[in-house]
């Protein structure tokens, strides 16, 4: 089980910011900008090559949950980046699925 896993079964604590019955949502423990929140999926998915087009369905918020944290966090008019990793070049250190929310400075290019 994963560390994400043991935060969505409450086993663990996280600054939670949102949360519905598939979705999420909390402040990075190691955060690389002012705001660095993360969204998980709670289905189990390692990452997003591993979306099945059940997966999908379950997706369908994930954007609109992403623009209202951003909106709620001070970010979606000054701007933030989405990002996901997949695998050891990416540097996913967590093997279940999560988008990263980073906003509040301008942000350096990730390569
Ligand atoms: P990845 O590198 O896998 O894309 O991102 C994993 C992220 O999870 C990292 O930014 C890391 O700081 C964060 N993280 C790892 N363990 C924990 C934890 O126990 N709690 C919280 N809130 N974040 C964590």
């Amino acid at each position: 089980m994963t560390i994400f896993e043991k935060i969505i079964n409450k086993e663990i604590s996280a600054h939670i910011i949102y949360e519905d019955e598939d979705f999420i949502a909390f402040n990075d423990n190691n955060p690389l900008a002012p705001v660095h929140i993360l969204v998980i999926p709670k289905m189990r998915s390692e990452d997003v090559q591993d979306i099945t087009s059940y997966d999908l369905s379950k997706l369908q918020n994930l954007f609109e949950i992403i623009k209202n944290i951003a909106i709620k966090y001070g970010v979606d008019k000054t701007g933030y980046r989405i990002l996901t990793n997949v695998g050891d070049d990416a540097g996913q250190t967590i093997k279940h699925m999560h988008f990263h929310i980073l906003g509040g400075k301008k942000l350096g290019k990730p390569c």
